[in-house]
């Protein structure tokens, strides 16, 4: 067996350690066994290596990188990455890449940045003024069943509409928005979050979800991945329990 990840625009979209999550993904995948490839897909590069991708990454950016990246995925890669998204491919979107598949971002210098519109939701940030969004997240996932860790940092909120749910529920940090107490939102294997950290290494149970959908898609059965040891894994998540008093 074999897994391609699809490393959306590595040079562009990649903030608070994102290229971790590429590591434990290809990590664990290794770890059973797996072969794994890593494709990454930037700005010149072509938009079909999207399709040859049995799991989709995307890091967070700055609101500079974001529009350049944006102008990119509209053009160029959209139907690509749609297409994928629907027929159901694993992904995990962080930050600034979850606020791109949505309906539009509108930045701090209130500009308009047209989303993908493949997620129902939009984000707004609220002004060059406004609060930043920052700190440890702590959070429990409902489809885990399990209490996650991460950090966020943007100025974006993000609202879902009703063809989406939350990936999650803030029991400390903000969120999406910092009012609701939702933290991302799952569409079909799609995982769109503010967590940045990154997410994967210390929640081994979400790059486990990923990439058992990933062979479920691939090859139309259920693979049990074997269980590794995940002692540091563990001890990473629980010293940010610890420092946030959980
Ligand atoms: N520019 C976005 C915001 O601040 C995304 C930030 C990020 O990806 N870290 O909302």
């Amino acid at each position: 067996m074999k897994i391609n990840i699809g490393w959306l625009y590595p040079d562009l979209m990649n903030t608070y350690g994102d290229r971790g999550n590429i590591i434990a993904l290809s990590y664990r995948i290794k770890k059973r066994g797996i072969k794994c490839r890593i494709i990454k897909i930037s700005l010149k590069d072509d938009p079909n290596l999207i399709l040859q991708s049995d799991i989709l990454f995307m890091g967070g950016a700055q609101d500079t990188q974001q529009e350049i990246v944006n102008k990119d995925l509209i053009e160029n890669k959209a139907i690509f990455l749609k297409r994928k998204i629907e027929e159901y491919t694993p992904g995990i979107y962080v930050c600034g890449a979850y606020q791109f598949l949505g309906k539009y971002y509108k930045t701090a210098l209130g500009k308009i940045i047209k989303g993908l519109g493949i997620f129902d939701l939009y984000t707004e940030s609220p002004g060059i003024d406004a609060k930043r969004l920052i700190g440890d997240l702590i959070v429990e996932s409902k489809i885990l069943n399990k209490k996650l860790v991460g950090f966020e940092n943007h100025t974006g909120r993000t609202y879902l509409g009703k063809n989406v749910n939350p990936f999650s529920y803030v029991l400390k940090g903000f969120g999406n928005n910092g009012q609701d107490k939702t933290e991302g939102m799952i569409y079909k294997n799609s995982i769109g979050t503010y967590m940045h950290g990154p997410i994967l290494p210390k929640n081994p149970e979400v790059a486990d979800w990923i990439i058992s959908k990933a062979l479920e898609i691939k090859y139309k059965k259920t693979v049990k991945l074997k269980k590794l040891n995940d002692d540091l894994e563990n001890k990473a998540r629980d010293a940010v329990f610890s420092i946030n008093k959980f």
